[in-house]
């Protein structure tokens, strides 16, 4: 079963002002899009979600992060969906 890699597709508003982001990138019917994992990236930040530098990686502003896609990190995903016991925001 493929998974497409739609901005369109349902993309929870917690994780809504993050990208996908990676270091290497494929082309892609319409345009470009992550090679292999690809992680959680807000605008402007130098760092991916899971906290990797990522100041020389592609941000495919096209393509909200969604954790229903396979290649999504799971770091990231840990962190923008189950923030640590007591660090969660009111
Ligand atoms: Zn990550």
């Amino acid at each position: 079963m493929a998974v497409a890699l739609s901005s369109r597709t349902a993309r929870p508003t917690i994780a809504s002002r993050y990208f996908a982001s990676s270091p290497h990138r494929r082309q892609v019917p319409g345009g470009w899009g992550p090679y292999g994992t690809f992680h959680a990236r807000e605008v402007g930040s130098p760092t991916t979600a899971c906290g990797m530098a990522a100041i020389e990686w592609k941000v495919f502003y096209d393509q909200g992060f969604t954790a229903v896609n396979p290649q999504a990190c799971r770091d990231c995903i840990q962190v923008l969906y189950f923030p640590a016991k007591g660090a969660a925001t009111a």
